[in-house]
Formats: C-alpha cells, sequence, structure tokens
C-alpha cells in the first residue's frame, strides 16, 4: 500500500444516505481475487440508468467523494473500497461511516474522512454549483480545506500511522524490535504471506499444482527482517504459540521491578493500595515507566493463568489414576 498523507482534488458530490456496498459494487462482479479491474462496476446499476452523478463530464476526474451518512452499510465486502479507488477516488468524505467499510477503506489507502453533516453539505452544495473546486484533505493536518474554509477532523491513531506509513494492519503491528510468529501447517502459504508483507520475494514458493506436486514445504526455521525494523518467524509444524517457563523467567526479564519489589515495606506487597509500595513510588517519581510496570504485570498474570491450568490438569489426571487403582482393588477383592 502506497502511503497517503495529502489528497487534493475536485469533488464528486453523491447526495444519497445509506449507500450499500451492494449498491457499490453489485455482488455479480465479485468474482475476481484481484484487487485492481473493479472501477469500471462502481455504483453499476445506478450508472445503467443513465444520468448518474459521477458521470456527468464535470465531475470526471474528480479524487474525492462527498456523501450523506452511513456510507457503505450492508455486508462486508473489500470489493467496495477497491472499486472506488479504482475508479480514481483517494478519499471519501461522510458524516458517518459503516464500520466496516470505513475499515477496508483503510486497508485500501483511501482516506475515509467524518465531518459534521452542516460541512459535508457546504462541500456538497460547493461542489455541485461549482465542479471545479479543489480541495484538500490532509491527514498530517487532520484538516479538510479548501478556499475560504477549513475543517478539522478526528481518525483512530491507528488507521492514521497506517496511511501516513503505508503499511498494512500486520506491518504496522510488528514495528522494530517486534517479532511475529506465523503458525499453520505447511503448505499453508506461509511463505506467500512474508512476500507480501515483505513486499518481494524472500520466500521460495512455487505455484501449487492441483496435484499438489510442487507444493514448496519450508523446511527449516527463518527469522525474516522486515524492511520497517519488525521480524516475522517462519517455522514449519509450529501449531500454537505459549508461554511455558515459569515465574524464574519474569525475574530475569524484570529483574529491576523485582529488585524494587523487596524494598516495599510489606514481603506481600500487592503494589496496588499498599503504604509504602517501592513500585508505586518509583513510578511516581519516574524512575520506572508505567506501561513496563503494566507489561511485567501482563506476564505474571498470563504466566499465572497457565500454572493453574496445568495443575488442574495435573489433578484430573491424579484422580483418575486413584480411581483406576480403587477399581482394580475391588476388582480383586471380588470372589
Ligand atoms: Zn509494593
Amino acid at each position: 500500500m502506497e502511503p497517503v498523507s495529502k489528497v487534493t482534488g475536485r469533488m464528486a458530490p453523491l447526495d444519497r444516505a445509506d449507500v450499500d456496498t451492494d449498491q457499490i459494487i453489485p455482488k455479480q462482479f465479485l468474482k475476481r481475487i484481484e484487487r485492481t479491474g473493479y472501477g469500471p462496476f462502481l455504483f453499476y446499476d445506478w450508472r445503467a440508468n443513465g444520468d448518474f452523478v459521477l458521470d456527468k463530464p464535470e465531475h470526471k476526474g474528480a479524487s474525492v467523494m462527498v456523501t450523506g451518512e452511513n456510507f457503505g452499510c450492508g455486508s462486508s465486502r473489500e470489493h467496495a473500497p477497491w472499486a472506488i479507488k479504482d475508479a480514481g477516488f483517494d478519499a471519501i468524505i461522510s458524516p458517518t461511516f459503516a464500520d466496516i467499510f470505513r475499515a477496508n477503506a483503510y486497508k485500501t489507502g483511501i482516506l475515509a474522512v467524518t465531518l459534521p453533516d452542516r460541512q459535508v453539505r457546504h462541500l456538497i452544495d460547493l461542489a455541485t454549483e461549482d465542479p471545479s473546486i479543489e480541495i484538500t484533505v490532509d491527514l498530517e493536518a487532520k484538516e479538510v480545506r479548501g478556499d475560504g474554509f477549513a475543517y478539522s477532523f478526528e481518525i483512530d491513531s491507528f488507521a492514521r500511522d497506517m496511511l501516513l506509513n503505508g503499511l498494512d494492519e500486520i506491518t504496522l503491528r510488528l514495528q522494530p524490535a517486534l517479532t511475529g510468529v506465523l503458525l499453520g501447517p505447511s503448505g499453508a502459504g506461509k511463505s506467500t504471506l512474508i512476500n507480501r508483507i515483505v513486499g518481494e520475494d524472500v520466500m521460495r514458493t512455487r505455484m501449487i499444482h492441483s496435484s499438489g506436486e510442487g507444493r514448496h514445504m519450508t523446511s527449516h526455521r527463518q527469522l525474516v527482517l522486515l524492511p520497517g525494523g519488525g521480524m516475522i518467524i517462519d517455522t514449519p509444524g509450529l501449531r500454537e504459540a505459549q508461554l511455558w517457563e515459569g515465574e524464574d523467567g519474569l525475574a530475569n526479564l524484570f529483574e529491576d521491578i523485582e529488585e524494587l519489589a523487596l524494598t516495599c515495606r510489606f514481603t506481600n506487597c500487592a503494589h496496588n493500595t499498599e503504604p509504602g509500595c517501592a513500585i508505586k513510588a518509583a513510578i511516581a517519581d519516574g524512575t520506572l515507566e508505567v506501561v513496563r510496570f503494566n507489561s511485567y504485570r501482563k506476564l505474571q498474570r498470563e504466566l499465572r493463568a497457565i500454572a493453574a491450568k496445568s495443575d488442574a490438569r495435573i489433578r484430573i489426571e491424579e484422580r483418575k489414576k486413584w480411581k483406576q487403582i480403587a477399581m482394580a482393588g475391588k476388582a480383586k477383592a471380588r470372589p
């Protein structure tokens, strides 16, 4: 996905509310799996009726769609933003979007921006009166502006980062020093996925023939460095990942916190509201980052949950064993 920070262009006013995904791209056009080539089918049924606003010569080449509330409602359909993007629109402005549509629009690199009704109405009127007017949707400044007006908008910061950096959700989560692991049986397409994420053919994959021949099986573990600094581990036969080290491992990772805890007034301090808590004091004076303490807590909870689960399993097995012994004893005692 290409980074998007600003879209400047003319507007196409689609003055309708509740435009649903089946109107955006009717279902008979969903058979292809490519992301491109859907543009000609955008609003297919409306266009077929003729005199459709987006087909008016004065709106040709517009890159900002301005439309009514609840845009993109109906069933989840990634093809809807693909078709919009393919038809040349890089931004959509509406008072409200359907959540799934908006998420899919971000993934497609479309700036889906919400503005209050009144401001959207102003833009629709503006575009209708003078189609040659250009506006700018500025993601960096979180602002839609034109001649004589500037409207600020809010956007989810994760989505904003995704768009500004041109990263998809996976890559954005795998920032420097973070490592992802791919789980799944061989031949599931993990290598293909890595190639997609990295953006080049780093994993050798071959076409999977219908016979299953020529299928590339990952036969060794591999750590792939991502262009953004994150890492991905591709390892064969891995079906599940979980923490397995006991709380000793936690002490190695968070030595500073464990040491601080020794100086709490109470030996059984839970570092919540206890007086004389060294950890709370360290957070208050800035020597310990609260994020770090929260990570410690989180890991501790996870380790304890795992320990409790395996304890329960041991108890069940013990019970089963003694039941069997008792049954065997009864059988023997029978005359
Ligand atoms: Zn404490």
